[in-house]
């Protein structure tokens, strides 16, 4: 607690409490106490009074008892030498202050001429708006309530430039927050210099402006007290839900600019009460720990380009952004969108090229919102048909943001761009693959773009979890090539974090509808020890997937009765399958790729066939581009298994589920593998022979063929038989 804005904001409310008396004395002798007072056409009385103490205050003689209340609250100023930190103190000085804004601002009410117009727009020269009638509070407020309006900023004082208030203004005004403008500085407020610039204020342009005084300051708390009365359900004088219900339900914070007297001190700890935290750009100190407010109570100095953000982190702020700014259209509609050969300008990674996608969790100190930087050539620097790699870097910070919760982040990156007309997504981590069509890029579109896509809708889809995106993408060969291992590293590590989990050991899998977009009726079913088919998807990662959206497209499958242990068949996942594949797959096999296989989407890391002649599987990872003994490649097998179709014989699947115990189980488990290409086969060498040893076999991996010894299948029944291959004396497939 610092002792600095302690001792000010006793003192500016020991001024202003002050400032209250002679202004009523003065009021009194002149007018009389039963002298009316009122806000305009309200219902609420003056609002302070009504809502904290119940008090319906309707002349000026009932003034007098909000004064004693404010005096009561008054603390003594702090002593020079022996103070005792007490933020109760600070507190009641800030409410003591509170009370004698309304008061001041009662008064000025009883002037002739109103020093305040009554409309909701400034009009005729005159700025000033005071307290807005019940008409305006009920239409402004619901929208606090349904998060049309995600909140407000109260600003005081004046800023250094005219340039700067426009800057903020808007700032404010992008993240559809209303900005409550009072209190000048040396005669001058942002108002005034938002005015000076031709910026429209009013409550139709959320820039409203109270009143110069800093008492007319009291109106923006005013506002937020008949919210809590109105939408909130708050009683008058229940003073303990009117805070909480602002504290939890109105997000707003104070922009202290330049210089902070006593009495915007005692602004603030008055504002602080409601949970509304202050952050000023001159070094006024500290009181950082959480309490009264979510997070920091007043933060200081904060330069001009970054206090909007700031006042967003500290407030627990969750910024929706209403458009993606981009060129093209952008909606769900255009998901199941493809961008043939034909029409496409620019291929990013596929098998063409290298690419890979990444999320990480950062500090929040370490990145800035928004920031898209491109490494390499942008899409107006390529000629059509150009194939270049695509790296794709997505820092993000957030308060609640887990590791654990990257998965899930990453995966939508390819919901989130197929949305976008004339862009396609495919793949995941460092199989992505990305088409641009020549109409986006005639449009405008440029790779910038498809970072404001994830910025936007990262924030949209996960304010929760996120405060700030940094996204930083890639099409430079050599820079791809240097951080692609790096991200490899990542995906290994987040593999890992399962092992040792058993299917046997857990009750309820998880499902993944996320490709139904492109395979309408494909359901994943996600065990520990089966990952999803694109690889990016484990157990842990539905369940991470489940917490943050409960209804999202990650759902919990208990898994009910076991039907077959051995082909993984339980009744709560056949359930699960027969209603969310629309009714089309009764049976669902987890563990066999010959009888009621799961479903393959598009998205899968590897296809894994049955050579008839061999009694055995060969198995292909997506970016081997060559022939294999099923006589199609990898694209042809892609596109007989895919869509959502069960096709026994074929299942799609992630690369990890070729190391589980639980491969291919039903029908022997990994001594059914009889191809691979070599580039797979050596990558997965540990694991593979890891396995196999449990049945008894050494180094597994020499008698599995690969392109080298084999193309055809009969090449490949030649070599096992050479090998002594043990699918040869296993039971028949069919
Ligand atoms: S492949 Fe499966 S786990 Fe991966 S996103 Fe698609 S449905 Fe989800």
């Amino acid at each position: 607690m610092s002792k600095i804005i302690a001792t000010k904001a006793i003192r500016g409310a020991h001024a202003l409490v002050a400032r209250a008396d002679r202004t009523l004395r003065t009021a009194l002798e002149e007018q009389g106490p039963k002298t009316k007072v009122e806000f305009p056409n309200t219902a609420y009385y003056l609002p302070i009074a009504y809502g904290i103490l119940g008090l319906k205050i309707e002349t000026l003689g009932g003034l007098k008892d909000l004064l004693q209340e404010a005096k009561k609250l008054l603390p003594p100023i702090p002593a020079e030498k022996l103070w005792r930190p007490f933020l109760g103190q600070t507190l009641d000085a800030g409410m003591a202050a509170l009370f004698a804004d309304e008061i001041i601002e009662a008064i000025k009410y009883t002037e002739n001429p109103l020093p305040y117009l009554t409309e909701a727009n400034p009009a005729d020269g005159r700025l000033w708006l005071g307290a807005a009638n019940d008409v305006i509070m009920r239409e402004r407020g619901i929208e606090f309530v349904d998060g049309t309006a995600p909140g407000f900023a109260a600003i005081v004082g004046c800023c250094p430039t005219n340039e700067i208030a426009v800057k903020t203004a808007r700032e404010l005004q992008e993240k559809d927050l209303y900005v409550f403008l009072s209190a000048g500085t040396n005669g001058k407020s942002v108002a005034q210099q938002l005015q000076e610039e031709g910026v429209q204020l009013g409550w139709e342009t959320r820039l409203v402006p109270f009143g110069d005084d800093v008492t007319a300051t009291i109106h923006g708390l005013g506002f937020a007290t008949r919210a809590a009365l109105s939408f909130g359900g708050a009683k008058p004088g229940d003073y303990e839900r009117i805070l909480q219900y602002n504290k939890n339900r109105i997000f707003a914070f104070v922009l202290a600019f330049g210089p902070v007297d006593d009495e915007k001190h005692a602004q603030a700890a008055g504002a602080i009460n409601f949970g509304f935290p202050a952050i000023a750009d001159t070094d006024i100190g500290q009181i950082l720990p959480a309490g009264i407010c979510t997070y920091e109570h007043v933060v200081s100095p904060v330069p001009h380009d970054k206090i909007v953000s700031k006042a967003i982190e500290v407030r627990g702020l969750k910024v929706a952004i209403s458009k993606v700014p981009i060129p093209v259209s952008y909606g769900p509609a255009f998901q199941g969108e493809r961008v043939r050969k034909e029409e496409m300008y620019v291929d990013m990674a596929g098998q063409k090229k290298p690419g890979f996608e990444l999320v990480i969790t950062r500090n929040l100190s370490e990145i800035e919102d928004g920031r898209i930087t491109v490494i390499g050539p942008e899409v107006d620097q390529l000629a059509e048909g150009s194939q270049v790699p695509f790296g794709v870097v997505i820092e993000v910070a957030g308060r609640k943001m887990q590791p654990d919760f990257e998965p899930i982040l990453e995966r939508q990156i390819h919901d989130f761009a197929n949305r976008a007309h004339g862009v396609f997504h495919m793949g995941q981590r460092d199989i992505n693959w990305v088409r641009i069509s020549k109409e986006a890029r005639q449009a405008g579109f440029k790779f910038a773009h498809f970072g404001s896509i994830i910025h936007a809708m990262y924030h949209n889809e996960y304010g929760a979890l996120v405060d700030k995106v940094q996204i930083t993408l890639i099409t430079d060969e050599a820079e791809v090539a240097k951080r692609i291992g790096a991200a490899r590293t990542t995906y290994h590590e987040r593999d890992e974090r399962l092992a040792g989990l058993t299917d046997e050991a857990v009750d309820t899998f998880y499902s993944c509808l996320l490709c139904q977009s492109f395979a309408p009726n494909h359901v994943c079913v996600i065990t520990p020890e089966r990952s999803g088919l694109c690889g990016a998807y484990n157990w842990l990662d539905g369940k991470a997937a489940h917490q943050i959206k409960p209804a999202g497209p990650n759902q919990p499958v208990p898994k009910g009765r076991v039907l077959d242990a051995v082909k993984g068949q339980w009744a709560g996942v056949n359930e699960c399958v027969f209603q969310n594949s629309h009714k089309t797959l009764e049976v669902f096999n987890v563990y066999s790729i010959v009888e009621f296989p799961m479903t393959s989407c598009g998205c899968f890391e590897c296809v894994s066939c049955v050579l008839p002649t061999c009694n055995g599987i060969m198995t292909v990872y997506r970016e081997f581009p060559g022939m294999t003994p099923s006589g199609m490649k990898f694209s042809t097998l892609a596109g007989t298994v895919g869509g959502g179709l069960q096709t026994p014989g074929f299942i799609g699947h992630s690369k990890h589920y070729i190391g589980s115990r639980k491969f291919i189980l039903a029908e022997g488990g990994i001594r059914r593998l009889v191809w691979m290409h070599k580039s797979l086969k050596e990558e997965m060498r540990d694991e593979i022979n890891r396995r196999a040893a449990e049945h008894g076999l050494e180094n597994f991996v020499e008698l599995v063929a690969d392109e080298t010894v084999a193309t055809t299948e009969e090449q490949v029944l030649e070599y096992i038989t050479r090998v002594n291959h043990p699918a040869l004396s296993m039971a028949a497939l069919f």
